[in-house]
Order: structure tokens, then sequence, then C-alpha cells
């Protein structure tokens, strides 16, 4: 490997607390009517003056204790001044000086990503264009309904190696998010943004290209796509000993490429000062430590605790404990059954074939004694695997019980011991050939022997019987 790209992350997650950062507006606006959740404190009317909310300082400690992060008890709020129309105060405020956390880390894959800092700050508004694209627009709107929506901004150390790492770091990140339940991590919503910086390091010759910046891109995979466009195009340039300009681009999606936006010669200065209409905010370590203590438990706990507590696979346990919701049901379901195994292979061979996203484990009308009774009703020989699945997929989307819904189609395995044998009989005297190889050694044939009976009663025969019934025949 001559070339090797070095990836930065600057994410702003959407906090979910009730309120805006500063005000007692709502903090939901996604979709709301434009400009219906706002007062003069988030629009910076002259005279009103911010509060710091509390739940945005508790969901900010829980991210940052999750990442390990040393968390401050001085922290204070700065104003970042620029001018945009959706920025009708003309300042940001966020933490610029006394930021709420520091030096953290997430774990990913075994390898330690660094955390250089987390601080809280507020969102814009959103300038809604007459057409497409600013340039063709004959006009632009402002809704100011996001203005002084909490943001935690987390900068990470330049530690990921590769496009795909990145979008692993996001993935893991969004998991966190949700498992605490301080943001949806939802990204095609923008409650969850990304910017990244890369610059390559051509290994043979010892030099690092300038940094590039690279906006714009509103999905896990399009930051993945993004970043290896750019490690090509920066590569190719340091190939041809060009000079790499240290830049902002923008993913373009119509083109699947990356279009210069701007120079970071001319990067802005944002002329920080102290707010002064917000006092130093100061938690002490008892208040930090009590609110820590409210951490459930996150994804590797309980990855780990699966693998441990129900025997099951790196591959299984990952899969039930993508989700909160996923994993509560997972255990829920195991209570019933007592059953963890077969529990696991229903879930990744039906259920999760049924269901979309995590927000179905809501309102699913299959309920874990469900779970239970199926499996009596395998266990029993009263119905096959085969119609136990087609059962499973009935009471998914009706939410009856398997017992009635194999009383209602009169769905009856085929357990009448003097059928089966005449069945295997006839089987076994027109493939004498067959007959003969399984007493000579060849016990695979079995399957054969019971596949058959399974094909002429269309999968109802009692499978355990037709096995021994046909190991009886055949003299084992
Ligand atoms: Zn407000």
């Amino acid at each position: 490997m001559r070339f090797k790209p070095v990836i930065g992350l600057e994410i702003h997650v959407q906090l979910n607390t009730e309120t805006k950062a500063f005000c007692s507006c709502s903090a939901d606006v996604f979709e709301l009517e434009p400009n219906t959740a706002i007062c003069p404190v988030c629009t910076g009317q002259p005279g009103a003056l911010p509060v710091p909310s509390k739940q945005m300082y508790e969901f900010g400690i829980l991210l940052a204790a999750a990442l390990n992060c040393k968390i401050h008890e001085y922290t204070k709020f700065d104003r970042k001044n620029y001018f945009y129309p959706d920025l009708p105060k003309g300042y940001q405020i966020t933490q610029y000086f006394y930021p709420l956390a520091t030096e953290g880390f997430l774990e990913l894959d075994g390898k330690k990503i660094r955390i250089n800092r987390i601080h809280l700050e507020e969102d814009a508004g959103k300038l809604i264009h007459s057409s497409e694209t600013i340039t063709q627009a004959e006009s632009s709107f402002v809704d100011m309904n996001r203005c002084g929506v909490p943001l935690a901004e987390i900068v990470t150390e330049p530690d990921i190696e590769s496009p795909e790492e990145a979008k692993k770091f996001l993935e893991k990140l969004r998991q966190i998010l949700r498992y605490l339940g301080v943001s949806t991590g939802d990204m095609e919503k923008g409650a969850l943004r990304c910017d990244a910086n890369i610059s390559v390091i051509d290994l043979e010759n010892n030099v690092q290209s300038n940094k590039v910046e690279v906006k714009n891109m509103n999905s896990f995979k399009f930051v993945e796509k993004a970043l290896e466009y750019e490690f090509e195009r920066i590569k190719s340039q340091l190939k041809r000993g060009e000079n790499v300009l240290k830049e902002t681009r923008g993913w373009d999606l119509s083109t699947k490429t990356t279009i210069s936006m701007r120079s970071k010669e001319e990067a802005n200065d944002y002329r920080y000062f102290p707010e002064p209409d917000i006092p130093p905010v100061v938690i002490s370590r008892e208040e930090i430590k009590k609110i820590v203590e409210k951490m459930p438990e996150l994804p590797d706990e309980k990855l780990n605790r699966f693998k441990k507590k129900y025997t099951l696979t790196d591959y299984e346990a990952k899969i039930l404990t993508s989700s909160v919701k996923l994993a509560d049901f997972f255990e829920r379901c195991v209570f019933e059954t007592k059953n963890p195994k077969e529990t696991s292979n229903w879930f990744l061979t039906e259920l999760l074939k049924y269901t979309s996203s995590e927000d179905d484990f809501d309102t699913l009308k299959i309920k874990p004694h469900h779970f239970k009774e199926l499996f009596e009703l395998i266990v029993d020989g009263k119905i096959t695997r085969n119609i136990a699945k087609e059962i499973f997929k009935e009471v998914f989307e009706t939410g009856k019980s398997p017992s009635k819904i194999v009383e209602e189609k009169g769905i009856e395995v085929i357990g009448d011991e003097t059928l089966i044998e005449e069945m295997l009989k006839k089987i076994m005297d027109e493939n004498k050939d067959k007959v003969e190889a399984y007493k000579n050694g060849k016990k695979g044939l079995m399957g054969f022997f019971v596949g058959q009976v399974m094909k002429q009663t269309k999968g109802k025969a009692d499978a355990r019987k037709v096995n021994e019934i046909a190991k009886k025949l055949l003299g084992d």
C-alpha cells in the first residue's frame, strides 16, 4: 500500500430534548408548519435572554460519558459571529473556549478512534428556495423553527483510516445515540450531520497532502462514497506531483463527485467572544456522577452479555442487539420460550424478514407467548417446521394465536404410522438400488426417503415419525 488516507469527522447531532437549547419552544420541529415553533429568544429579539436547558446538559453528559470523554465541571458559552439569512441573531451560541467534554474515544472493532471534543450549541434555521437550487431560485424563504434546537458537536481526531471505517464509525455512533435515547441519529432527516476532512499520505515518498474538507453528505453511504472519491482524486494529484489545494468541497449527488466550494485560504474568522447573557455553567462532580449513573446498557455491553447469557454467536448477537427495541423483544420472547438458540433462529430467519425498521417493534402483533406456543406445536409433532413458518407469517400479520390458526385451517400433521409405513414401503420398492446403497453404508440416503414422504404429503407428515419408521424398515 503506497497511499493511506487520514480522515477526521465533525459531527452535529440534534439532541431530542423537549425544549430548545435556550428557550421553552418545542425542539421537535421536523415537518412543522414554518415559523410556528419560535419565540423572541430563539429569533434573537432585542432584550430576550437565553437560559440553557438542563436536559440539554444531561443528554450531552450522557453522550460524553458513552464516548469515554473527560467531562468538565466548568463550561461556558460563546458567540460565533457570522451573517446568514437563517441566523437572525447574527451569531450562534456555542462552546468554543470551555467545551462540555474532551479527550474521549469510540471503540470500533477493537480499535480506538479518539474524540477530540464534544460541545453544546444551538442550530440555525433553514432556507427554502423556490427552486431546486439557490442559483435557479427566484425567491427564498426562511423557516426559523430550527433556530435554537440543541446540538452536540463531536469532533474526532484524524484516526480514521478508510472511507469504510468512517461509515462504520457513524453507524456505531448512531447506535449509541439511539441506545442513550438522546437523538434519533437520523441522517436523512438532518438529526445527524457530518463533515469530513481527509488528507492522503504518500508512504513511499513520506509526504502528506493538504487537508480537504468534504460537506453535503446526507447519508452514511454518501459519506463513504464522497471519501472514496476524494481519496482517489487526491491520490492521482499526488501521483502527478501536483499540489493538493486546501479547500472545502461538496458532495454532488447527481454526478457522484465532489465539487470545489471555497478555498480554505480564505477561511472565515468568526471572532468568537464570550456570550455575555449566559453565566458560566458549573456542574459538580456529584451531579455529573448522578447523571452518568442513569446510563443504560450500551451496545458493546449488551452484545457481550447476549453472547454469554444466551450462548449466541457473535453474528447472532450483533444482529439481535442492533437496536434496543429488537434486543428487548428478544429477551421477552426468551423469557417465555426458555430456548434462546431456537428463538434466535426464528428471529434471524423469519421475524426480521417481516420487519423493516426498529419502530416496527412498537406495534408488533406477534407476542412473546406466541413463540412459546409455536415451539410447543413443533415439539409435540403437531406441525412441521415448514408449516410453522407459514403459521408464523400469519401470526405476524394478524396476531392470531398459532393453535387457533392450526385449528381454523384444519392443518393437521399426518402422524398415522400405518399410513407412513405404507408410503415408505412403496417408495423403497420403487428405489431398490437406493435401499441397497443405504444398507451398504450410504446413510445419507435417509434424507431421500424422508424427503419423498414429505413431498407426497406436501410437508404434512410428522418428520420425526417418518425418520423412526424408515430406520426400522431399513433395519437400522
Ligand atoms: Zn424559542
